[in-house]
């Protein structure tokens, strides 16, 4: 067992001065710092130094390793366009995103204090990469295919991909499902997979209403979507409607990453059957969709995590330009205020939404934490979650399950 103090320790909503952790792969207790050396004098100490903050390991609920070749391929700017190079480049972007580049996305992840992380996967492709990463991963094997003559063979491959998943579930690999999006599952595999994930118990997540396109094909099988859907698929309809969607999943709570064209009925409805959002701001303004107006997911009492989505409709996995992104779009928000959410986002609320224990410095959770370094002493308390955002870029040290990475 060893000792960790810092400056501060952030638990449960406050940043408590002259604390101190007992741990080894869990966290065994919580307590002033001088209490735990005259309880246990013999045990290594580690001290975060001068300046420092330590905080529960952060968690990226929703990003896609296998698009990490992107940087200068894909177009921004708005929905379709985007989607059109993704659809024209695919194949280039995938078939060139090798090992190095996948370990070097985990890495930059690792190296801004994200500890856990929610691999969107559509193929498998990254799925030896996410088990050989030092983090806990919750391997979302994604659901796709809107037309009926195909969507049995997709479904079958689905079921492969999250069986071999499933073959390496432990403290650190935890197997789930993620649907792809209202508009591209047909409501047949749509419920066999709900039921499945019930079944198995597994975290469950679906991008929604992303855009102003997905939401006139849903609600009117019109707009920007109609010569996507008649070109590529033949379809003229759309598959599903935005309740009915919604209402598939009332029996499971899920995470709807995105939400951007959610109206107040969605968000309430979601709130209501116990789902959560995931919020990507920087994806979203860089494919021209709407801000999520967070602040009526906080009115709501909606759970929202901040993530990164992946390199595909954005330009780093770090953690912290993620929130940097966050704090400067939602410019109206009260600035230390925004911030707290910003960090429980990552943390507690993440750790819960993925299920994991961890995410808080709590007795029994996993010894998961970072230590970053602020460049000075903080003048007020209420400041330092504004000052983490603003001053990190990565963390100092960062510990998964009791184990040193960085
Ligand atoms: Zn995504």
């Amino acid at each position: 067992m060893k000792i960790v103090k810092a400056d501060y320790i952030y638990i449960n909503g406050k940043y408590k001065k002259d604390y101190g952790i007992l741990f080894n792969d869990k966290i065994e207790v919580v307590d002033i710092y001088n209490n735990l050396i005259f309880k246990y004098p013999d045990l290594d100490i580690i001290d975060g130094g001068e300046n420092s903050v330590l905080y529960a390991g952060f968690i990226n609920t929703h990003t896609h390793l296998e698009f990490s070749a992107n940087k200068t391929t894909l177009k921004y700017g708005s929905f379709l366009p985007w989607l059109y190079s993704v659809i024209e480049n695919r194949d280039e972007l995938i078939n060139s995103c090798d090992e190095v580049i996948i370990d070097n996305a985990i890495n930059d992840m690792l190296k801004s204090g994200i500890t856990s992380f929610g691999a969107i996967s559509s193929l498998g492709l990254d799925l030896d990469a996410c088990i050989k990463a030092p983090h806990r991963v919750v391997f979302f094997n994604e659901l796709i295919g809107s037309n009926p003559q195909t969507v049995d063979s997709l479904y079958q491959d689905f079921l492969q991909r999250f069986e071999a998943s499933s073959l390496y579930q432990d403290d650190l690999v935890t197997p789930a499902i993620a649907i792809h999006s209202p508009y591209s599952v047909h409501p047949i595999v749509l419920k066999k997979a709900i039921s499945f994930a019930k079944n198995k118990k597994v975290p469950l997540s679906a991008h929604l209403l992303e855009s102003k396109a997905e939401r006139d094909w849903l609600d009117n099988s019109d707009g920007d979507f109609k010569e996507f859907f008649s070109s590529f698929f033949n379809q003229s309809k759309a598959v599903t409607t935005v309740d009915e969607f919604i209402t598939s999943f009332d029996s499971y709570p899920t995470h709807f990453t995105h939400c951007t064209e959610a109206n107040n009925n969605d968000l309430k409805r979601l709130k209501e059957k116990g789902h959560s959002v995931a919020h990507c701001p920087r994806s979203n303004r860089l494919l021209g969709c709407s801000r999520l107006e967070i602040e009526k997911l906080i009115d709501f009492n909606l759970p929202f995590s901040v993530a990164t989505d992946g390199l595909s409709s954005n330009f780093s996995l770090n953690i912290f330009d993620e929130l940097r992104g966050a704090l400067m779009l939602h410019n109206k928000a009260d600035i230390n205020l925004l911030s707290k959410k910003l960090i429980d986002s990552i943390t507690t609320v993440a750790g819960k939404v993925l299920g994991l224990k961890c995410g808080d410095i709590k007795e029994g959770y996993f010894a998961d934490f970072v230590i970053i370094k602020l460049p000075q002493k903080p003048q007020r308390e209420e400041d330092i979650a504004l000052l983490t955002i603003l001053h990190t870029k990565e963390v100092d040290k960062l510990y998964i399950g009791g184990k040193k990475y960085v």
